[in-house]
């Protein structure tokens, strides 16, 4: 062990997995773009009240998970805990909404959250995300879920559900909180000392705690159903509508709230029934753009946790190193061997050389310890008759090629 150590829920990306990550990324990317959503890059570092305003004051992410500290003016900044407040600032200070009606975004990168480092719960951790403003209709909800279904069938991540709500616009939302705030001040003495004070502050938020006791409690609550006005009651219906006509396993759970003020209507998670784990979240925000300072524009998004869709897919075998392991034994064959490399590299063939003076039968064993499939070599020998070695470290087989076939040769062998 150094004395170095990474800080508590941090970790190192190391390159075995870097594979699997770019997989999951790029296909989030492809499928994102493929419905015209455009790359949005945010800063990481930003105003405290940016995330008090847009998550809310009295969030757990906001009042506990927050990485704060005072820059070197004394202003409050912070570690964007989520992507969502940042992308609507970007979108109101740069005035999108004046170049485009429908503005579709997309974003990738590091979030961070001060929670308690568990399985699949990191302090830094790493989301992708959509963000599409100026639709009120429900097919932007329904798109929006669809991305996520089809990115996560074509990852081949199976035995996933997403689980949907309304929690209604503006007046249905008041009235179910008041509601639901005297309900609980009935029950107050079933429920945990974090859940007392949420009744006062925030008393959806009973419905996240993990408390067992209050779990029970709570388990009769009427529905939000129930207090939807005909708008909020219709917009819910033809979602479900159009997630039964596509085909997109949902499941309709009340007592869903997510952990972020900013949502109306809509709200859904995807949730692997595998690993008891949410690997999504999203739903429809419209009145955040306006209440951050920006116009009346209805959005809706989701934000997916990569560290867990990565885990998910970890679990397949991994795959064979598919890089050339080139052996070069002497000077004269160093500098030939970078006209090759150079040769290989402009066809695209993935080449890995170690430049230090060993023996043959020590290179081969560090490329059997790699897991290479194949290795060329080059020596005096071989350069006096022009050509190569290739040599199959699965069959065993070598073979002289001329230097001419290299690329033909090596890229039959690949196959
Ligand atoms: P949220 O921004 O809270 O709606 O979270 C969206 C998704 O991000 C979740 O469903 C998780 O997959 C992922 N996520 C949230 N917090 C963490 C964390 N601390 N560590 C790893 N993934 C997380």
């Amino acid at each position: 062990m150094g004395i170095f150590t990474k800080l508590r829920g941090m970790r190192d990306i190391l390159p075995e997995e870097i594979d699997i990550w770019k997989k999951v990324e790029q296909t989030f990317i492809e499928i994102s773009e493929l419905f015209d959503f455009r790359e949005i890059r945010v800063p990481i570092l930003e105003s405290k009240y940016l995330f008090e305003k847009g998550i809310g004051r009295d969030t757990d992410i906001v009042t506990k998970e927050m990485y704060e500290f005072k820059d070197k003016k004394g202003r409050d900044v912070v570690l964007r805990p989520e992507g969502t407040a940042s992308v609507v600032r970007a979108y109101i200070e740069n005035k999108i909404y004046e170049k485009r009606k429908i503005a579709r975004f997309y974003y990738l990168g590091p979030m961070f959250r001060y929670d308690r480092p568990q399985k699949g719960r990191y302090r830094q951790f790493y989301q992708f995300g959509i963000e599409c403003f100026g639709g009120k209709s429900f097919y932007f909800d329904g798109e929006a879920i669809q991305i996520l279904n089809i990115t996560l069938e074509k990852l081949s991540i199976g035995n996933f559900v997403f689980l949907v709500n309304s929690l209604g616009c503006k007046n249905c939302k008041f009235k179910y909180t008041e509601y639901i705030k005297g309900y609980l001040k009935k029950i107050v003495d079933k429920l945990c000392n974090d859940c007392k004070l949420r009744v006062k502050v925030n008393p959806l938020r009973v419905f996240d705690c993990k408390n067992y006791s209050c779990h029970q409690s709570i388990e009769n609550i009427p529905s939000i159903f129930d207090f939807l006005c005909d708008e909020c009651k219709e917009h819910f219906d033809l979602l479900a509508n159009f997630l039964k006509k596509n085909n997109i396993n949902f499941k309709i759970e009340h007592k869903l709230v997510r952990g972020l003020d900013y949502y109306t209507k809509t709200v859904f998670e995807v949730f692997c029934k595998n690993q008891d784990i949410a690997i999504a979240g999203g739903g429809r925000y419209d009145y955040l753009v306006k209440e951050m300072g920006g116009p009346d524009i209805p959005a809706v998004g989701f934000a997916v946790g990569l560290d867990r869709v990565v885990a998910l897919l970890n679990q397949e075998k991994r795959q064979k190193d598919e890089s050339i392991y080139f052996i070069l034994l002497g000077e004269q064959a160093k500098i030939k061997g970078f006209d090759i490399m150079r040769e290989l590299i402009e066809n695209k063939i993935k080449v890995e050389a170690d430049y230090e003076e060993r023996s043959i039968s020590e290179h081969l064993r560090i490329a059997n310890k790699y897991g290479k499939k194949l290795c060329l070599i080059l020596g005096e020998n071989e350069i006096k008759k022009g050509v190569v070695v290739i040599k199959n470290m699965e069959t065993g087989i070598q073979e002289e090629i001329k230097e001419k076939e290299i690329v033909k040769k090596l890229r039959e062998r690949l196959k």
